[in-house]
């Protein structure tokens, strides 16, 4: 049977340290569902459209990932594309605790929900969506932080001539 994980989160934007996760993902999993969260509590930078073509641009064409996005639940996401396999990643001990009880919550609301965790690569474990955007909101230098795609799109729109 193939395997396909979910991958979900913000992605507000894309950063290097999600597509390293994506790229390992794929070592485990024959397909990859990278799922956008569309939480209208969370003020975005970019619309789940503007995310996921920076997604696309970042990830290129390959039959093995899928781009789309979901409202609401998690599982209630993870039920109707019948894939109970989460795929996150995992930065720092700060990280843990929230990611513990969001998998132990999921469980309980759908029993054979799984998620695997991903340590991040030690070039990447410092690398936030937040942090992105608010050193972008302040014309900081974002490159080697995300991918090119990414940096050309936050440039253009904060003004931030390239190098
Ligand atoms: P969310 O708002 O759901 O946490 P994010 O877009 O911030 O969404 O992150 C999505 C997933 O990617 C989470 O599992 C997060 O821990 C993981 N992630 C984010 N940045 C990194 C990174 N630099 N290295 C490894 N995993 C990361």
């Amino acid at each position: 049977m193939a395997s396909t994980a979910i991958y979900p989160g913000s992605f507000d934007p894309l950063t290097n340290g999600h597509l390293s996760i994506i790229n390992r993902g794929l070592v485990i999993f024959d397909r990859l569902v990278v799922a956008i969260a569309n939480n209208p509590n969370k003020k975005p930078l970019f619309t789940v459209e503007e995310r996921r073509g920076l997604i696309q641009g970042a990830v290129g064409p390959n039959p093995r990932v899928e781009i789309d996005s979901f409202d609401g639940l998690l599982v209630d996401y993870a039920r109707k594309r019948g894939t109970h396999t989460i795929l996150r990643g995992l930065r720092a001990v700060s990280d843990f605790e929230y990611e513990f009880q969001l998998a132990n919550m999921n469980r309980h609301l759908l029993p054979d929900f799984e998620t695997v965790f991903m340590m991040t690569g030690e070039d990447y474990f410092y690398i936030s969506s937040n942090l992105v955007r608010e050193v972008a909101l302040f014309g900081g230098d974002v490159s080697g932080l995300v991918p090119a795609n990414v940096y050309a799109e936050i440039s253009r729109r904060f003004q931030r001539k390239q190098p």
